[in-house]
């Protein structure tokens, strides 16, 4: 992409009455747009990167046997009534339609997916049944002044699992936390991102949310640093300040931005709209349900919150809206040019500053916009190309060699 063809540009203040760091960055750099408080429009900068932790997250669901579907965000009155939930969720948006009829915007989705799936399920041989998708959810937030971190209008990845019987979902269960680990850890928030216990409800004793540590975070934790798991607030005031995991009572405080939640539903749902199944003996039983989100929009403005500064962004190269950012300094581009046509046809992703600005632009929009790896061709270094990294590091390579370099060094 060039930039000089980019139709967003960076600007050097934020919008009044953002407060939060992640939208005053995705802001500034041409990322995201706000359309009002806690609504957000994705620009071709931040739609890419928003895509990114998607595919990364589609990737992993996939790999635990998750089918993507996408289901309605327009729903009816009829089913929330049935789970109890028409006066009982919180945020739920209502509307009416012709008619006066009465709608809901999905804020969740049980009960879309719990009488889709039932229309699929005869016997035992049909389970389990494990179905996801990524779609952006709807909630009357109280507040919404945190950016992308708690949007009225908010990406979700919702994966429900139907089972047999308890012990099928427990195992199914464990298997989505490893999935959820695997995602942090690619999405670069491994190591501060930890398992935290949470009430459960009526049909097991906990349910486990995935807590980011950042000063930032509106969430409280309780963590464990032998067990490296926390527990949630909630949990702390019914059942005290001790490890669920080893009794542990010496726990850290930490804030925290909860970035997923799993949960064991029973037969919550299955119930209310009489989802059952024959097994064996060809008894009709009630399917077991377990679901599972995560927020690919709040941990898009999480990364921006935890990892940027003032005036900088820091992604990491997997989830960069381009792998490299060309920057031309020279008068005469046509060297920048030509390394541009080269590595496109190598399918490496090149954000390419062409546009006539000066160093100092150039290098303040670069840092803003926090692709971490920058190759600088200028008149200074003939024939080479200064690789700069996230980290301060700088290599001078020749340009021949660029292409294979960046291949080798960068590009999975
Ligand atoms: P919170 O307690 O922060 O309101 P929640 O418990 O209501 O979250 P869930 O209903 O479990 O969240 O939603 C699953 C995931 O969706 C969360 O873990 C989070 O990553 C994301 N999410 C929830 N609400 C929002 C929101 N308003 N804006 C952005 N992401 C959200
Ligand atoms: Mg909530």
């Amino acid at each position: 992409m060039r930039q000089s063809q980019l139709f967003t540009k960076t600007s050097r203040e934020a919008p009044k009455g953002e407060v939060s760091l992640n939208a005053k960055l995705l802001i500034r750099g041409g990322f995201i747009d706000k359309t009002m408080a806690g609504v957000y429009s994705y620009l071709p900068l931040g739609l890419r990167v928003l895509d990114k932790i998607k595919n990364i997250v589609r990737e992993e669901i996939n790999a635990i046997g998750g089918q993507e579907i996408l289901m309605s965000a327009m729903t009816p009155k009829s089913i929330w009534e049935k789970t109890n939930r028409y006066d009982n969720f919180d945020a739920l948006f209502k509307f009416k339609g012709i008619g006066d009829k009465d709608y809901v915007l999905g804020a969740t989705h049980e009960e879309v997916v719990t009488p889709l799936v039932k229309k699929f399920v005869n016997s035992y041989k049909d389970l389990p049944i494990y179905v996801y998708q990524i779609q952006d959810k709807y909630r009357n937030e109280a507040r919404a002044k945190s950016g992308l971190l708690r949007g009225r209008e908010f990406s979700m990845k919702d994966l429900y699992s139907f089972h047999t019987n308890q012990e099928d979902l427990d195992e199914y269960y464990e298997k989505a936390k490893e999935a959820y680990f695997k995602i942090f850890e690619r999405l670069g928030l491994g190591g501060i991102t930890y398992l935290t216990f949470a009430t459960g409800g009526v049909f097991s004793k906990y349910s486990h949310e995935f807590q980011t540590t950042t000063e930032n975070g509106e969430d409280t934790i309780y963590l464990c640093e032998k067990c490296k798991v926390g527990l949630n607030k909630e949990l702390l005031e019914t059942e005290g300040k001790k490890c669920p995991q080893c009794g542990n009572e010496d726990l850290v405080e930490k804030n925290a931005i909860e970035v997923g939640n799993i949960f064991k539903l029973g037969t919550k749902f299955t119930q209310a709209f009489e989802s059952v199944y024959a097994d064996k003996d060809g008894k009709q039983q009630e399917i077991v349900m377990g679901c599972y989100g995560l927020g690919p929009s709040r941990v898009m403005g999480s990364i921006v919150e935890i990892f940027g500064e003032e005036n900088k962004i820091v992604w990491s190269k997997e989830i960069a809206p381009y792998q490299v950012h060309l920057i031309n300094l020279s008068k005469d581009s046509s060297v920048s040019d030509k390394q541009y046509e080269l590595l496109n046809k190598s399918y490496i992703e090149v954000l390419y500053d062409d546009r006539d600005e000066s160093v100092g632009v150039k290098f303040k929009d670069a840092d803003l916009i926090g692709i971490p790896m920058q190759v600088v061709i200028g008149d200074k270094n003939p024939g080479k190309a200064e690789v700069r990294f996230e980290n301060n590091e700088v290599e001078l390579i020749e340009i021949d060699k660029l292409e294979k370099y960046i291949k080798e060094k960068y590009v999975r």
